[in-house]
C-alpha cells in the first residue's frame, strides 16, 4: 500500500511479529499491579536493557516522596532518548506500565500472558502493554530501515498512571522530562482502538462528604441522631436535582461511548456506622458519621467552579431544611479537560498513518476517563499531544482483558508512520 521508505519499515515490521508477541508477553508477566505498585524497578528496567542495546540513552528515575513511593514499592520510571544526530523535533511515546487489580471473573491466568487465537490475555493486555509493546517495535523498525531520520525519538515507561500519575508522568514533567526544551509530539499508546485518534479527556473532580450524627442505642434510634439517613437524604438529592440536572448537559467533545458525552457522576462507595466486628456482628449502636465518595465527570463546556457549588448547593439547602443535618465535604481530587486541536501536527500525522494503514478515515474521539495527557497539557505544556494504540477501549480493567495481535502489528506501522512524518517534516 504503502512506496517509498515506509515500506521497508513495514516490512520489518511485518517480519517482526513474533518479537512483538514475545515483548508484549514479557511485560504482561511483570505483575504491575497499582495499588501498590508492584515490581515497577523490574519492569523498568526490562524495557531499559532492551532499549539501550538499540542506542538508546536510558534514565531512570525514581519519584522519591511521593505517594506510594517507599522502599517496598518505589515508583520508578524508565526515559529511553535515542538521537539520530540530525537536527530535528522529538517524538516521545509514553506508556504507564502499572496495571488495575485483577478483581474476579478471570478464565485465563491473568499473567501468564497466553497466546490463543491470535489474541495475549493477560491483567495489562489492552491497558497498555500492548501498546508499549507496539511504540517500541514501531521505534525499533524505523531505525533499523537505514532511513536517515530528524531529531530523536523518545520512550518512556511511567509509573502510577492509574492512580493519578503524581510518580510518573506528573513527577517527570515537573523535572523537564515532559517540556518543550526536549520534546515536540507525545503519543500515549493508551487503548483508544487501532482505528481511532484520541484528542483528549473530560475533567474529573473527586469529593468526599460526611454526614454528623449522634451515637446512640440502637433500640431507642430516637435518641440519636442517624448519620446513615442523613446521607440517604444526600443521595435523594442527587436523583432529585443533579442527576436530571446533569442528563441534560451534551458535550461538543467527541467522547466516546456516547453515553460519556454528559455529564456524569458515579457514587463510588458509602462507608456509614460503626465498623462490622471481625465475626460480622454490627454494633447496635446508631451511626454517627457516613461518608460518601463521589465521582463527578465533567465537560469541556462547565466550570469546575460551577460543577462543585452545584453540589455545595444541595448540601446547603439541606442543612436549612433537615433537621440535624450536618456535613462536611473534601475536594480528592481535580482534572482539567484536556483537548488537542483537530489540526494539531501529530493529530494529522497520525490521521494518515491510519488512512495509509487501514484504508479507513479514523474517528477523532474523546475519552471518558482521564490519562495522563492532563500532566503533559497543564505541567508540561505540551498540546501537541494525543492517545492512539492498539487496545479495545471496552476491555480495559475487564477480566480477560486481551489485546489482538493484528491490531498491534498495524499500531505499531501507524506509530512508525505518523514519527516518520513528524520527524521528516
Ligand atoms: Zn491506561
Amino acid at each position: 500500500m504503502t512506496d517509498g521508505p515506509l515500506s521497508k519499515v513495514f516490512e520489518n515490521i511485518e517480519k517482526s511479529e513474533n518479537n512483538l508477541v514475545r515483548l508484549c508477553q514479557d511485560l504482561i508477566k511483570f505483575p504491575t499491579i497499582n495499588p501498590p505498585g508492584n515490581d515497577y524497578k523490574a519492569c523498568v528496567e526490562y524495557i531499559g536493557n532492551r532499549l539501550k542495546n538499540r542506542g538508546f540513552n536510558i534514565e531512570y528515575v525514581r519519584a522519591h516522596g511521593v505517594v506510594g513511593d517507599c522502599a517496598d514499592y518505589p515508583r520508578y520510571n524508565v526515559i529511553a532518548r535515542y538521537e539520530t544526530g540530525r537536527k530535528g523535533p522529538c517524538v516521545h511515546f509514553n506508556s504507564h506500565i502499572d496495571v488495575v487489580e485483577t478483581g474476579d471473573g478471570w478464565t485465563k491466568d491473568p499473567f501468564a500472558a497466553e497466546l490463543i487465537d491470535g489474541k495475549i490475555y493477560g491483567r495489562g493486555a489492552c491497558d497498555m502493554k500492548g501498546g508499549l509493546a507496539s511504540s517500541i517495535i514501531a521505534v525499533e523498525a524505523l531505525i533499523d530501515s537505514g532511513i536517515e531520520l530528524k531529531g530523536a525519538i523518545e520512550i518512556s515507561g511511567t509509573a502510577d498512571e492509574e492512580s493519578g500519575g503524581l510518580g510518573g508522568v506528573a513527577y517527570l514533567a515537573e523535572k523537564g522530562y515532559f517540556s518543550k526544551d526536549r520534546v515536540d509530539h507525545v503519543i500515549i499508546p493508551e487503548p483508544l482502538n487501532v482505528d481511532r485518534v484520541c484528542l483528549g479527556h473530560r475533567g474529573v473532580w473527586w469529593a468526599e462528604i460526611k454526614t454528623h450524627g449522634r451515637i446512640a442505642h440502637g433500640s431507642m434510634p430516637f435518641l440519636g441522631d442517624c448519620a446513615v439517613r442523613h446521607m440517604g437524604a444526600v443521595v435523594a438529592s442527587f436523583e432529585d436535582k443533579l442527576y436530571p440536572a446533569m442528563a441534560a448537559r451534551f458535550t461538543q467533545m467527541p467522547v466516546v461511548p456516547e453515553g460519556a458525552k454528559q455529564s456524569t457522576l458515579n457514587i463510588n462507595s458509602i462507608h456509614g456506622g460503626q465498623e462490622e466486628g471481625n465475626a460480622g456482628l454490627p454494633a447496635p449502636c446508631v451511626p454517627d458519621s457516613c461518608r460518601m465518595i463521589i465521582d463527578r465527570r465533567f465537560l469541556v463546556e462547565e466550570d469546575l467552579g460551577d460543577v462543585k457549588s452545584e453540589v455545595t448547593g444541595i448540601l446547603r439547602e439541606l442543612e436549612t431544611s433537615r433537621e440535624g443535618f450536618r456535613y462536611e465535604i473534601r475536594d480528592m481530587l481535580e482534572v482539567i479537560p484536556s483537548m488537542t486541536k483537530r489540526d494539531a501536527p501529530v493529530v494529522v500525522a497520525t490521521t494518515e498513518a491510519i488512512e495509509e494503514v487501514l484504508g479507513k478515515t479514523p474517528d477523532l474521539v474523546c475519552s471518558p476517563g482521564t490519562y495522563d495527557q492532563k500532566h503533559i497539557d497543564r505541567i508540561g505544556n505540551l498540546q501537541d499531544c494525543i492517545a492512539y494504540g492498539p487496545g479495545i477501549l471496552e476491555l480495559a480493567h475487564q477480566p480477560d482483558e486481551y489485546v489482538a495481535v493484528e491490531d498491534m502489528v498495524n499500531a505499531a506501522k501507524v506509530m512508525a508512520s505518523s514519527a516518520y512524518k513528524l520527524l521528516m517534516k
